[in-house]
């Protein structure tokens, strides 16, 4: 074995909401190569195989048992380009946010509304990362894949993917079964903005500048520096709750109890509603117990005061979906994803 195992490895350090956990095995994985060695002696010592990227999307158990493995591998290249696109093929290790900034920087363009996202561009693909009315999977191209079980490297294609609002296959049907190595992007050689989102297009306006891809990633960036809490500062996972899309006559339903709810229509008959609003409305923003808070800056966001247990997380969010589906019948669906042994 070539690769160097470490063994009983801390990941407090290696996860945003900064709660307690070790791996009994932990490996950095780069090439093709290191990821078929590492999954072969982990399958040869029959150990369950779980992948960590930059942590800022898990809630961690207190052990994960079996072999952790973190994608390395930051390679950034144009793979080939014709008259309107380039296709960029990034690794898996390679950070996103320097990711959207190169981006904008070589005049490949797309994916400026999703600057300052934290976390891997390997991750990217699984939640189909989204914000401020762009989706990943609107700029996918394809995935680089590799199988857990036999180490076969493939190439799915972004149809393929199953995207959706913050989902993909990856986080569905295959979820733990395959290592995302690369992600291609098709991106436009020329300017395309996306303002669809109302706060963005005001903030622009506000600024007085044009709405250029550069003046679109600075003021997302302005935005969410003063929206969010920094996940150094105050440890937090963004999000921690997706936005309920409902049936018409279910928001018909809830209009009665909260006539001012902000919707947004998503397809035929659906809508999609605000999970802070809801929370808000529970009289939840700010609410702290046994170590975690909603956010008082904004109030989707959990945040971890002091609590150092992933199942202590779990209970607390259980707690304010709870709350939440008693006063307005709406269950919230949690966004960050459980890794290790935990009772939800
Ligand atoms: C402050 C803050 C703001 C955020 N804002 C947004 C936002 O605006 N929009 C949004 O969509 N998300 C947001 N997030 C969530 C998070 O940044 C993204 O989901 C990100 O893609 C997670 O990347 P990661 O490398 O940290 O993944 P991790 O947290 O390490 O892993 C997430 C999941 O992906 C799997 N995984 C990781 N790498 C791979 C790989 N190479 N192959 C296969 N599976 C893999 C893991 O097993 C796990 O299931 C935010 C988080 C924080 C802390």
């Amino acid at each position: 074995m070539s690769l160097t195992i470490e063994k009983n490895k801390d990941l407090s350090g290696l996860n945003s909401l900064r709660l307690s956990a070790q791996a009994e095995c932990f490996c950095e994985v780069k090439s093709v190569a290191d990821w078929q060695e590492a999954l072969a002696w982990a399958n040869s010592a029959d150990l369950p195989v779980t992948i960590l990227g930059g942590g800022s999307n898990v809630v961690l158990a207190p052990r994960i048992e079996g072999l952790v493995l973190h994608p390395a591998n930051a390679e950034l290249g144009l793979e080939r380009e014709d008259a309107e696109s380039v296709f960029v093929r990034v690794g898996a290790g390679h950070d996103w946010d320097p990711f959207v900034r190169a981006c904008v920087d070589h005049a490949w363009f797309g994916l400026e509304n999703l600057v300052s996202i934290p976390g891997s561009c390997g991750a990217a693909p699984v939640q189909n990362i989204g914000a401020y009315g762009v989706d990943l999977a609107d700029w996918v191209h394809a995935v680089s894949c590799i199988d857990l079980n036999t180490g076969e490297v493939f190439e799915r294609s972004a149809a393929d993917c199953e995207f959706g609002y913050r989902t993909s296959r990856f986080k569905t049907k295959e979820a733990g079964r395959l290592g995302i190595l690369a992600v291609t992007f098709k991106l436009s050689k020329k300017p395309k903005v996306n303002l669809s989102y109302a706060a963005l297009h005001e903030a622009l306006d506000a600024a007085g500048v044009a709405p250029t891809p550069i003046n679109v990633l600075k003021q997302v960036e302005a935005i969410r520096a003063h929206k969010l809490p920094n996940p150094i500062v105050t440890p937090n996972a963004g999000s921690f709750f997706k936005n309920p899309v409902l049936s018409t006559s279910e928001l018909s339903a809830l209009q009665n109890l909260l006539p001012h709810i902000p919707v947004y229509p998503v397809a035929e008959g659906r809508v999609k509603i605000s999970a802070a609003y809801l929370i808000e409305q529970a009289g939840l923003k700010g609410f702290t117990e046994a170590g975690f808070a909603m956010s008082e800056r904004h109030s989707l966001v959990l945040i971890n005061l002091s609590a150092s247990s992933g199942q202590a997380c779990l209970h607390f969010a259980s707690r304010v979906a709870e709350r939440v589906h008693a006063l307005f019948g709406v269950l919230l669906e949690r966004e960050p994803i459980a890794l290790g042994t935990l009772a939800s």
